[in-house]
């Protein structure tokens, strides 16, 4: 089918919440090819979700085999791939038990009702979360959610849920009390436009958390599994929080996600306190576990450290040529291009010369590519930015004309 067709058919049968105009039919390491043979750079990664690359043999053949043998049996029965997976996350972060589910939201969303359960015997039910936040499109993590965007016309919202300023520790002081039942965040605010905590102001809310005696829950599910060069963005921070959300890179493209959690908060959710049909299957947990072996057998996460930063450096002079360019910022490979305009006619100049990336929070183009991408597809991109910036400064130049 070429793009038209696929689109007249989607226009027709699909809900119009998304309005894309490439339709991809097949992917390859850090290339994908759109329906007329186009050839592209991925730097979205569906969205730092394709972790190892498109089509990443270990990965397929994970699946492969995993689907061949027993795909979905219902959390009624144990089956051997789940355990595994957990104590693959338990190993890398809070050393406690995981809870799986299909999504990010579904992830953060159990991360709340941990919280709530957690703190229901005392009168504990409120989160805090910050501005610019996102933390998915359920009723509660929209709520949760700092942007108004999107939580316009689903109101009312379900109440417990108020907001502090990023950065800003006393904003989150002023609004703990006896309701308070934790603290939701992201270290790294991706959707928000690559906005980073401060490490300082993460230590100091572990420490208000654990003064009043609340949890500090992580948004892993943009951060974490490696992007920023460590397993989680809280790491850098030197911090432990008490239960953390993962879902993206989990599955490399596979949907799942996970609550997970300290040991001594991994049996809050007691018998029957949660549940879910799909959450867990042997199929997603097979491609967890093959995300993991990947990671660490390719080093993916020293590749993120010293490739991420070659991308950032390749990008950094471009503040220096063009007036509109603010800078670049990002840990790994998560990297922000903030300009000081709508960055959403640069990203259609970057797709005409062959990247895939994605203008965010309106100024940013937000660069999240395969953690597998060469030094040369690296170099590549960088080129292809340097171009289309070029080209960018030439149409607003006639367009003052
Ligand atoms: C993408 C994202 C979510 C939502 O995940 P879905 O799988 O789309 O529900 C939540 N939190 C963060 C930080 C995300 O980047």
């Amino acid at each position: 089918m070429s793009t038209t067709e696929i689109r007249s058919l989607h226009e027709q049968f699909v809900m119009p919440t998304y309005a894309p105009e490439i339709a991809l039919v097949r992917g390859d390491g850090c290339r994908v090819w759109d329906a007329e043979g186009h050839e592209y750079l991925d730097f979205i990664a569906g969205i730092a979700v394709v972790s190892l690359g498109h089509c990443h043999p270990v990965l397929v053949q994970a699946i492969r085999e995993q689907a061949g043998t027993l795909m979905h049996v219902s959390n009624l029965f144990y089956n051997e791939q789940q355990p595994k997976l957990a104590r693959a996350i338990s190993k890398r972060a809070l050393g406690g038990k995981s809870f799986f589910c299909n999504s990010g939201a579904e992830a953060n969303e159990g991360l709340i009702k941990l919280a709530r359960r957690w703190g229901h015997g005392v009168g504990r039910h409120e989160v805090i979360s910050f501005g610019n936040s996102f933390h998915g499109r359920t009723l509660a993590t929209l709520t949760a959610t700092g942007q108004d965007k999107v939580k316009k016309g689903f109101d009312p919202l379900p109440p417990g849920f108020r907001q502090a300023e990023f950065n800003d520790i006393e904003s989150v002081r002023n609004l703990v009390n006896g309701k308070t039942a934790a603290v939701l965040i992201e270290a790294i605010q991706c959707e928000g436009g690559i906005r980073i905590a401060d490490h300082e102001f993460l230590r100091s809310l572990r420490a208000l958390c654990d003064e009043a005696g609340i949890l500090l829950m992580c948004d892993e599910v943009q951060c974490g599994m490696g992007r920023t060069g460590n397993w989680f963005g809280y790491e850098e921070a030197g911090i432990r929080p008490d239960a953390i959300a993962l879902a993206k890179g989990l599955g490399g493209g596979f949907p799942i996600g996970a609550v997970s959690a300290t040991p001594e908060l991994s049996d809050v959710l007691t018998l029957g306190s949660h549940a879910t049909t799909f959450g867990g299957t042997p199929l997603a947990c097979a491609a967890g576990l093959a995300v993991f072996k990947v990671i660490e057998e390719e080093n993916l996460l020293e590749r993120a450290r010293f490739l991420g930063a070659r991308l950032a450096q390749g990008l950094a002079a471009l503040s220096d040529t063009y007036e509109w360019v603010v800078g670049v910022r990002g840990t790994g490979f998560i990297v922000g291009l903030e300009l000081s305009r709508d960055a959403l006619p640069l990203q259609k100049i970057l797709e005409e010369k062959g990247l895939l990336s994605l203008a965010t929070a309106n100024t940013v183009i937000r660069l999240v590519p395969p953690m597998t991408v060469s030094e040369q597809e690296i170099d590549e991109a960088v080129s292809r930015i340097h171009d289309a910036c070029a080209a960018f400064q030439e149409v607003s130049e006639e367009s003052k004309i």
